[in-house]
Order: C-alpha cells, then sequence, then structure tokens
C-alpha cells in the first residue's frame, strides 16, 4: 500500500512517511493508493468485539505491515483506554431509529481526540525508531489544539508549541490546554487574533530554517493518520446496528470535511452506507456546493458552533479526486481556479456526490431552537455542532428502515455558552474535569511576531 497525492505530482509514499508529512509538496493531500476490503464475514466477525480490537482490523492494511501487529495493537490499546467511557464511543438512542454517536467522551471532550489520540503515539512510534525528535507547531481557536496537546504529552521525541490569540479563547478550552504542565508542552498566547497566530504557523512550515533541521510536523485532518482514526467509529457503530445485514445513514456536523471523508472511506472499504447527511452552521461551503453547485468562498461568520467556522473546507479535495475519477490534473485545476474566484463542479462528479450526500445548513438561530426541542422531546442538551446535526438528520432522514446516527462530536459543557443562551443553566464538567477551573496553568505571552515565536520555539525544544 503506497499514498498517492491528490493533485497527481507529487511522489508517492509510504504509511511512515505520510503520518510524518503534511500536505505533499504539489499542494495536493495524500490518500491511500488502492482501498482495503472489509468483506461481508470481516463485518459479520466484529460483532462484540471492543472497540479497540475493531480499530486494530479496520487500520491494520493501512499500516501495510509499517508496524509488527502486536506493537500496533499495544497503541490502539492504549489511546483508547484513555476515554472515560468503556464502549469508547457509545450510541445513544433518541428514538426508534435515530442515534446519537457519542464522540466525546476522550480527555478534551470533543472528537478530535479519537484521531489524536492515536496521532501522538504514531510519530512517537516512528521518532523513536529512527532516532529523531520533532516539533508540533499548531493555531488554535478550540478544540484542536487542546486535543493535540493531550495527544503528545506523554510522547518522548516530540515537543509541541499550540499558539492561541491571548484572551480570545473560552476560559475552558484555554484551561484545557494551559492545565497540561507536561515538559514537552508549550502553550503560547499571541498579542494578536486566531488569522495572525495561523500565519506564524504557516511561515514557520514555509521555511523550516529556524529550526536547523529538525523536522516541523502538522496535526491538523490533512494528516492521513487522523482521516484513518475516524473510519473505525463509522464501522463500529454500523455492526452494532446490524451491519452487514442492514444499511445504516449517517449525519456529520462538518467544516474541514475530515471527519464525512473518513465515513466515505468506511463506505468504500464496503461497509453498508445508505447515505451522507453533511450539516453545516452559517459557514455552508460545503452546503452550496452540493445544493446549488456554488463552490465559492465567503467571508468567515462567528457562530455559535465555532469549531464549524471555516471558509475553505481543506478536506473536500480528497472527495473531489475521487469524485473526479482520481484525475490530479483536474482535482488541481479546479483547485486553482477556485482560489483565484467563485467557480463551480463539472456535472458528471456533482451528480456522483449527489448519489450519496445530502447536505443541510444550520444557522444560529436555529441551533438554539434545536437544543430546546432536542431536550425537550429528549432530555439530551446537543452540545451547538452537535444541534446542526440533529437538525440537518431530522430533516434528511430518508426511509424509516434506516437507521439515522448523528456524530455527536463535542460535549455540551464544553460550549457553555450556546447552552446557556437556548435557556438552560449550563451543563456540568464530567466528573474526571471538574476541577479545570482550579488547575495551575502555564503559557507565555509574546508579540504577534513571528522571530519571538520561532526563538521561543528554538529556545524551548528539547
Ligand atoms: C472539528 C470539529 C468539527 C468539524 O469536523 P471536520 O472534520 O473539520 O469536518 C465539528 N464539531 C466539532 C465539535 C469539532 O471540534
Amino acid at each position: 500500500m503506497r499514498y498517492i497525492s491528490t493533485r497527481g505530482q507529487a511522489p508517492a509514499l509510504s504509511f511512515e512517511e505520510v503520518v510524518l508529512t503534511g500536505m505533499a509538496s504539489d499542494g495536493g493531500l495524500y490518500v491511500p493508493e488502492t482501498v482495503p476490503q472489509l468483506s461481508h464475514d470481516d463485518l459479520a466477525a466484529m460483532a462484540g468485539l471492543s472497540y479497540a480490537e475493531i480499530a486494530f482490523r479496520v487500520m491494520q492494511p493501512y499500516v501495510n505491515g509499517e508496524i509488527d501487529d502486536e506493537t500496533f495493537r499495544t497503541i490502539v490499546t492504549e489511546a483508547y483506554a484513555t476515554f472515560s467511557h468503556d464502549a469508547v464511543v457509545p450510541l445513544n438512542q433518541l428514538d426508534a431509529n435515530h442515534f446519537l454517536l457519542e464522540l466525546f467522551h476522550g480527555p478534551t471532550l470533543a472528537f478530535k481526540d479519537v484521531a489524536l489520540q492515536l496521532l501522538g503515539r504514531l510519530l512517537d512510534h516512528f521518532l523513536k525508531k529512527r532516532g529523531e525528535r520533532a516539533v508540533i507547531m499548531g493555531a488554535t481557536s478550540g478544540d484542536t489544539g487542546s486535543a493535540a496537546i493531550e495527544g503528545c504529552r506523554h510522547c518522548d521525541n516530540l515537543d509541541i508549541f499550540i499558539l492561541h490569540p491571548y484572551q480570545r479563547v473560552s476560559e475552558v478550552q484555554r484551561r484545557q490546554m494551559t492545565s497540561v504542565l507536561a515538559d514537552n508542552v508549550f502553550n503560547v498566547a499571541i498579542e494578536g487574533n486566531f488569522d495572525d497566530a495561523q500565519a506564524m504557523v504557516k511561515a514557520s512550515f514555509a521555511d523550516q530554517s529556524f529550526l536547523n533541521g529538525t523536522r516541523l510536523v502538522a496535526v491538523n485532518s490533512i494528516n492521513w493518520a487522523r482521516i484513518m482514526a475516524q473510519i473505525v467509529y463509522y464501522v463500529a457503530s454500523a455492526v452494532a446496528l446490524g451491519a452487514p445485514h442492514r444499511k445504516v445513514s449517517f449525519c456529520v456536523p462538518s467544516a474541514n470535511f475530515g471527519n464525512v471523508f473518513a465515513g466515505y472511506m468506511a463506505y468504500r472499504m464496503g461497509l453498508p452506507v445508505e447515505r451522507f447527511v453533511i450539516a453545516t452552521n452559517a459557514n455552508d461551503i460545503l452546503h452550496r456546493t452540493l445544493a446549488a453547485n456554488d463552490f465559492s468562498k465567503q467571508e468567515l461568520k462567528a457562530t455559535l458552533a465555532p469549531s464549524m467556522d471555516i471558509v475553505v473546507s481543506s478536506n473536500f479535495e480528497r472527495l473531489l479526486f475521487e469524485a473526479y475519477g482520481r484525475d490530479g490534473a483536474a482535482v488541481a485545476a479546479l483547485l486553482e481556479r477556485f482560489q483565484a474566484e467563485p467557480t463551480a463542479l463539472a456535472d458528471a462528479p456533482l451528480a456522483r456526490l449527489r448519489e450519496l450526500f445530502a447536505s443541510h445548513s444550520v444557522d444560529d438561530a436555529t441551533i438554539l431552537e434545536v437544543i430546546r426541542e432536542a431536550h425537550h422531546r429528549t432530555q439530551e442538551i446537543l452540545d451547538p455542532h452537535t444541534a446542526t446535526g440533529y437538525r440537518a438528520a431530522e430533516r434528511e432522514r430518508g426511509e424509516a428502515s434506516v437507521p439515522m446516527v448523528t456524530l455527536a462530536t463535542a460535549h455540551p459543557a464544553k460550549f457553555a455558552e450556546a447552552v446557556v443562551k437556548a435557556g438552560f443553566p449550563g451543563v456540568p464538567l464530567p466528573p474526571h474535569m471538574d476541577d479545570l477551573l482550579e488547575r495551575e496553568e502555564r503559557y507565555t505571552v509574546l508579540p504577534a511576531e513571528l522571530s519571538a515565536v520561532q526563538q521561543f520555539v528554538v529556545d524551548n525544544r528539547r
């Protein structure tokens, strides 16, 4: 198994190389050259297995023998032992055929833990094997930073530097990052906004000479290993609901499209999926593209579901590559046009996507209405991201005989603002985090200057 770029020009890589590399050198994203298949019997045999064992079986072909089975099994088992629920990602039945897949029982209460608990361990494994160290840099306005820190805090060969805009992230989100006091974790509060922080990280990736040869690693969702880890919960939940003997539909609160692309991969591996419903907030590029063939950037809107606030949906390129028949040149041309001006997909690829994907966009007022309505009907308090999914799932549900699984991407305690606006007193943090607001914090405030940030990285990396 090799990994190839969606733009067709970069060299093919091994699994190890693809984990250590972010974007392909031609600007594309890496995808597996062939899709491993799960047969009817393979799926049937997963009934009743633990999440870690299903994870091992689903991901093992992608690892391609580059980690021996026993070691990989240990890595997977340790990654998912950090979750506070025995089922790791439990299903919660809302009504006759609508289920919530609770992806928020990891250390930082959002679904990004599923991927980042694994990715940190994979990076550390490969770096140890090579006798190398690496530096992770990332900018965050929320969920990714804390999940990356939790995923790397025990990694001997990694130092992680996460930039957040000073005094512009919520207290819970800041404390989830700054209360991790591990020697290899460095939180930097930038005197600027999120875009300033992001620009400094981008510039550091573009010119890495300040690190004198130490590898710089990205942990955003363009890393293939994050997608791979997310395939697992589609398979595990569908098997729990009767696959391969019956079909399932999924509704996915979406932004960069990493999550729903993982679902598409599960489908391509052989999971019987009726359809995928993509839920967006008011930043609706995915919905506009699918519903109106309007593939264009619009200004960023700050919404009550902030982890879905995006202008461009980076992983959508991976799906376009499939829709365009794996024609890297066509994908490269389309995305070049898209960067410059509003554009549209060609008819045939769009028709192909519409066979499998539906979409729905949900604005802030509706998010609040859904939180109230869902509580009234089911007693559940949804987080605002999950609320977009709930509404989209109800709208696009389709046949009653097919279970609809809505992915619950965050715990409501993490997004108290929306919950309180919807009229609830708030939701307590789960027991293992109830002292978060008393924990000691550590972070460094720096001006929004590239040289100051890079000097800090050089001085502190181990
Ligand atoms: C990151 C995130 C999303 C969006 O996921 P994508 O993979 O970018 O589509 C949705 N909800 C929450 C809570 C998130 O943190």
